[in-house]
């Protein structure tokens, strides 16, 4: 028989400890709702094949593959605060790795595939809303240029899940670099298993950070190295108005990719306290608190490393201490860079931050759109025409102009013209996210009405977000009032 995933597992291989080793359940009637050809192609894989009847029962947990060596991986977690030591993959099964087109390692895993040793209560399951959610947001955030995992494929059960009221069943088949989180190390580290976190650390090393083997203090390494992506991943996040929702350690990846898309959404009104997860009471996981929660894990990973970083544990924690340290300076960096090239200006001027705060404290004052603020702030830096159109957006449209006044006085100074300063700023601020009212209005067509029109068309306005893209124009207009979506959902 031909070898169709040409899996090459490492994971696998690692102690028994780590997963426990659990086949994906079989469907009844598994169908394709979406295949990701581009990168099933990149990774190796024949979407011919992959879209034929063998390769969606495989892509629905009805088969499994040669070479696969499916297992449910072990990891602990803090969920909202509130330490949990065992968690693990309840509803997700890694079918193997393979090598991309680039050389990179990557995870193939089922989400939705039927329950594990770690499923607890629940039933392994996912409704085809949240594979649909998952599979937009991920993709969208994959074209804007912001390190994620990535949606393979889609496809429904043909059995019905049960949440508040039975839902359509689905799979999705999601790729990642790995699925390894903050709370792998947890595990570990919760059962004093040093021996355990040191073979961890000793894989994520060679898998993400191959650099570091030979660095002269490898862990304490492996934690500047995590600290330095995650604080450039939440930068990224904020620059594109996007809310995880969940940022809990067991969806804080190692390798800094943006992971576990639950009940996660875009700004339109740029105000730094909003919240849309329906569970997130208390604003723990709001817009402008990411930051500060990246860094509270981070901590959290620190205190697993430090018995691999000294036997002496003041010595441990003064390390650890100076790593985390690091983060505030590298977050900041990032993301005070990001809001200058947002706002066009390729040199570094010491009053930048403030001329950037500055509009976005007018923007949080005046319900602004955050996408398409910056997107017209491109159009009006090549044209002060534009302004029309910006200040439109702002409810006191005279806040934008004193702060405009300002703008253009600094792009003054600058040495580019202003069609190369507007090429600029049109790459970096899209005119397309993945907006609340428009990923709900295609779960409706989905769920209730069979109707998977209006999930491609998104697909391919997400596809190229910093292009105009006139016939599909209306997916860049903010929600009327009556479209707002305030509040996600799990849906797990
Ligand atoms: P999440 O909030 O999706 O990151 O999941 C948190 C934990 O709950 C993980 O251990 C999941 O595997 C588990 N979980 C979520 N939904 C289900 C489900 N339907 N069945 C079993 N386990 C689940
Ligand atoms: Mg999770």
């Amino acid at each position: 028989m031909t070898v169709r995933f040409p899996f090459d597992n490492s994971y696998a291989a690692l102690p028994e400890g780590f997963f426990a080793r659990v086949a994906p359940t079989p469907v009844p009637a598994p169908k394709l709702v979406k295949l990701n050809r581009p990168l099933a192609a990149h990774l190796g894989l024949d979407p011919d094949w992959l879209a034929g009847p063998e390769g969606v029962e495989i892509l629905a947990g009805k088969r499994v593959p040669d070479g696969a060596d499916p297992i449910a991986m072990a990891y602990a977690g803090h969920q909202f605060g509130h330490f949990v030591p065992q968690l693990g993959d309840g509803r997700a099964i890694l079918l193997g790795e393979v090598i991309d087109a680039d050389g990179v390692r990557r995870d193939i895993q089922l989400k939705g595939s039927g329950p594990t040793p770690f499923s607890r209560r629940g039933d392994g399951r996912a409704a085809l809303g949240p594979v649909l959610r998952e599979y937009i947001v991920s993709e969208a955030m994959a074209a804007l240029g912001i390190p994620t995992t990535r949606a393979l494929a889609a496809v429904v059960t043909g059995e019905n899940v049960i949440r508040e009221t039975a839902l359509p069943g689905a799979v999705l088949t999601r790729v990642a670099s790995s699925h390894i989180r903050v709370g792998t190390f947890q595990y570990f580290a919760a059962r004093s298993d040093v021996a355990g976190v040191r073979r961890l650390a000793d894989h994520v090393i060679a898998r993400h950070y191959p650099d570091l083997a030979n660095a002269d203090r490898p862990y304490y390494a492996l934690l500047e190295a995590v600290i330095a992506r995650q604080a450039a991943l939440v930068a990224q996040w904020l620059l594109v108005g996007f809310i995880h929702g969940v940022m809990n350690t067991d969806n804080t990846s190692v390798s800094g990719e943006t992971i576990d898309y639950g009940p996660c959404a875009f700004i339109d009104a740029y105000d730094p306290a909003t919240v849309f997860s329906s569970i997130d009471e208390m604003g723990r996981y709001a817009y402008g608190n990411q930051p500060r929660i990246a860094l509270w894990n981070l901590t959290r990973l620190a205190e697993c490393l430090l018995p691999l970083f000294s036997d002496d544990q003041e010595r441990a924690i003064a390390e650890a201490q100076s790593a985390l340290g690091k983060f505030a300076e590298a977050f900041d960096a990032a993301y005070q860079a990001g809001l200058r090239r947002k706002l066009g200006l390729f040199t570094a001027r010491d009053d930048d931050p403030d001329l950037a705060n500055d509009l976005l404290k007018a923007m949080a004052e005046n319900a602004a759109d955050f996408t398409l603020t910056f997107r017209r702030l491109s159009d009006a830096a090549a044209d002060p025409a534009g302004d029309v159109a910006l200040r439109k957006l702002f409810t006191d449209p005279a806040a934008f102009d004193a702060w405009a006044l300002r703008w253009r006085q600094r792009i003054a100074t600058e040495p580019q013209d202003a069609a190369a300063r507007q090429a600029a700023m049109r790459a970096v601020n899209p005119a397309f996210i993945p907006r609340n009212h428009r990923v709900e209005a295609v779960i409706r067509a989905a769920v209730d009405r069979n109707d998977f029109a209006p999930f491609e068309e998104l697909l391919t306005v997400l596809a190229q977000p910093y292009e105009d893209q006139p016939a599909l124009a209306r997916y860049a207009e903010p929600p009327a009032r009556h479209e707002r979506v305030l509040q996600t959902f799990c849906g797990t």
